[in-house]
């Protein structure tokens, strides 16, 4: 119910950028291989996300904005090993919550787009609309209807640098898939469908990957790709540690450990090495469901991933050394 929207809505949808990436991950699940991204007043007057995915068919299209509805999962055994990087199906119900929603999609098979808009709770019946295959959502003065939440959104443009993060780190993830990111009208960042060298070079500098190691090392189930360097080295010249676990940016202390320890272990000295680093593991070996934003994560066998990492940075780290 409603209320019940609003109270999750304050959990997964911190701010603006908490629900643009929200949408995002909800168009690379759908297999988007074009995301175009529309932002105004840095997110707090319009976000809107337009991809070209699977599309949401009109019998689903009411129910995808209603609390628990995923098509992602359909057991706790799934939960087990979700590949998807939503799934617990409050997304979008929380995000209309607390704006003005309104979703349009069209699946490959449909003769046109249907559309539906939510607004403080009601939905409307879904209407034919115009739209190519694939979604766009549009959600409008966010938190218009919680004023004590909308009190605490800051500054159109620190609003706007919080979207631009979310942005970057999505698209690192992704380098297959074109981006285009506009804010108030005006183009802020074209990504074309790229290597990952490449798309890692654009957003975090091309000197650093030029500086950086390039690591690409698997084990068993386990593989890790992306790139590292000394501090020194690297000119990216900000907070660039960057870890992902299957496709998804998190924050953790036991990655960061690894990558760390493995410096210090050749180089000999405390400072921070800067990374973007791309880890894939079994869906099943870790657990993704520990905070509704889905930063956390928890590996089932955190003493072996933290090996592994260790040992394909410092192998790599060695050999050039020599
Ligand atoms: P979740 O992502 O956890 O499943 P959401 O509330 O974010 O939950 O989305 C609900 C459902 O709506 C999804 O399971 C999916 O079926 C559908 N959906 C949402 N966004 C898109 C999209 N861009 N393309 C295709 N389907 C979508
Ligand atoms: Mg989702």
């Amino acid at each position: 119910d409603h209320l019940v929207n609003q109270i999750a809505a304050g959990e997964v949808v911190e701010r603006p950028a908490s629900a643009l990436k929200e949408l995002l991950e909800n168009s690379l699940d759908a297999d988007a291989s074009r995301i175009t991204v529309d932002l105004g007043q840095g997110g707090i007057q319009l976000i809107r996300v337009n991809d070209d995915g699977n599309g949401i068919s009109q019998d689903d299209l009411s129910l995808a904005l209603h609390r628990h509805a995923t098509s992602k999962i359909s057991s706790l055994d799934d939960l087990e090993q979700v590949s998807t990087l939503g799934f617990r199906g409050e997304g979008l119900a929380s995000i209309a919550s607390v704006s003005r929603m309104t979703l349009v999609s069209r699946t490959a098979d449909s003769e046109h787009a249907w559309s539906v808009s939510a607004l403080d709770g009601t939905l409307e019946a879904p209407e034919p609309a115009a739209h190519a295959p694939g979604t766009t959502v549009e959600v409008a003065d966010i938190y218009f209807n919680t004023p004590a939440r909308r009190k605490f959104l800051k500054s159109e443009s620190t609003e706007f640098a919080h979207c631009a993060t979310v942005f970057e780190r999505v698209a690192l993830a992704y380098p297959h898939v074109e981006f285009l990111l506009r804010h108030n009208g005006r183009v802020v960042n074209r990504l074309p469908s790229e290597s990952l060298a490449d798309r890692v070079g654009r957003l975090l500098g091309k000197d650093f990957v030029a500086a950086a190691l390039d690591i690409d090392e698997a084990a068993g189930p386990l593989a890790i790709a992306g790139f590292a360097a000394s501090p020194s080295l690297s000119k990216a010249g900000r907070d660039a540690q960057y870890c992902f676990v299957n496709g998804r940016f998190v924050r953790d202390k036991l990655l960061a450990h690894a990558v760390r320890q493995a410096y210090r272990d050749v180089l000999h000295h405390e400072r921070q090495p800067c990374y973007a680093l791309f880890l894939r593991v079994p869906p099943e070996a870790v657990d993704v469901n520990v905070h509704p934003t889905k930063v956390e994560v928890r590996f089932r066998e955190s003493q072996a991933v933290h090996q592994f990492v260790f040992h394909a940075v410092n192998r790599r780290l060695a050999t050039t050394r020599t």
